[in-house]
């Protein structure tokens, strides 16, 4: 996706300008400790457009199966929490402030629900707090790992700066 206009500067390129989410993914998760890689949770602006159809396309999928699910269940909980945060987001979605951050109002989903925006590049930029640098996303590189054998092996993909910094990464398979 292209994005023309600047998040700074004397003017913007298109009328209305693109309203971003602002994510820093979580800092010391137990999973980051499996990994023969260290990650440096990076600061995302998100196209807050794209985040909103990534939980419209979640909450559709899962609604199929919702009405099989225990109401105390965690993933019903998270089916309906799913839909509070597409609520939060949906009331920023045209906000006159075209940086919205996520503010502890909804329940924190974005680590997993982000993996289709982070790895398809549907993002202004990233923030690498190795390099304290912003990086635009057609400079970040996507590697795929895995490690273990047999019946413990688990793998994914990471996004990496251009030093080779892990800012994301989330398992996609074990077996
Ligand atoms: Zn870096």
């Amino acid at each position: 996706m292209r994005v023309n206009n600047k998040l700074s500067g004397s003017h913007t390129l298109v009328d209305v300008p693109m309203v971003y989410l602002k994510y820093k993914m979580p800092a010391d998760l137990p999973c980051y400790t499996d990994w023969d890689f260290k990650v440096y949770p990076g600061t995302f602006l998100f196209l807050m457009p794209a985040m909103i159809a990534a939980f419209h396309r979640r909450i559709a999928n899962d609604s199929k199966y919702a009405h099989m699910w225990a109401s105390k269940s965690g993933i019903y909980k998270e089916h309906l929490d799913c839909k509070e945060v597409l609520k939060w987001l949906e009331t920023h979605e045209n906000s006159a402030d075209n940086i919205v951050a996520w503010d502890n109002a909804v329940r924190d989903l974005f680590w997993s629900m982000s993996q289709p925006l982070v790895y398809g590049g549907e993002y202004h930029d990233v923030h690498c707090p190795a390099c304290d640098a912003h990086y635009a996303a057609d400079v970040m590189q996507k590697h795929e790992w895995s490690f273990g054998e047999d019946l413990a092996a688990e793998g994914g993909h990471r996004l990496a700066c251009p030093n080779e910094h892990t800012v994301y990464s989330i398992m996609e398979w074990n077996s």
